[in-house]
């Protein structure tokens, strides 16, 4: 029992490539992309699309509708220390941490 997807790329099926050619001799079609759900794609979208560009083609033919689920109407913020301010000590700048010299 394995459990699969079809690819859910708007245009996955208009793809010419050899992977998606179905049918017999005078009947053939480009078949949308069957998915496999195994260790590496069940927690991830690639459960549902089997590339990048079919992923994109579906979040921008329904970005509205999926913005609705979950809209950012306020900035979020996330509390930080305040930053120090970094001084000059001799012009020595360290190049292996990429950090300045503190007084
Ligand atoms: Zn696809």
């Amino acid at each position: 029992m394995s459990n699969f997807n079809w690819c859910h790329g708007p245009s996955c099926h208009t793809n010419e490539t050899q992977s998606r050619v179905r049918g017999s001799k005078g009947n053939k079609v480009l078949r949308t992309i069957k998915i496999k759900e195994n260790e590496w794609n069940k927690d991830h979208a690639f459960k549902y699309f089997c590339n990048q560009n079919c992923l994109y083609g579906f979040i921008n033919k329904h970005l509205e509708e999926i913005v609705k689920i979950a809209p950012r109407r306020e900035a979020l913020e996330t509390p930080i220390k305040d930053p120090v301010k970094e001084t000059h000590h001799n012009g020595y700048y360290n190049w292996n941490n990429w950090t300045i010299e503190k007084k």
